[in-house]
């Protein structure tokens, strides 16, 4: 789950951009997403790369596995 650091929920995130990158016409490889919050206007920007399986998280978002602290 992507959340704001400054809101520290992803109750007010909106994915303003989204980009889906393929090799040779078929496979996915890498996934851009751009986020906003709506709340306190934090931006930033979460990518996978799928041929490494890494994430890569930059700006004012953070990538959690665990429960928000506000639902
Ligand atoms: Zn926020």
């Amino acid at each position: 789950m992507i959340t704001c650091t400054n809101c520290e929920t992803a109750q007010f995130l909106q994915i303003t951009q989204s980009r889906v990158y393929f090799e040779d016409g078929e496979m996915i490889n890498e996934i851009s997403e751009t986020y906003e919050c709506t709340l306190c206007g934090a931006t930033g920007q979460y990518v996978y790369d799928e041929d490494s399986d890494e994430e890569s998280i930059t700006g004012d978002v953070e990538h959690t596995t665990e429960r928000p602290k506000y639902a």
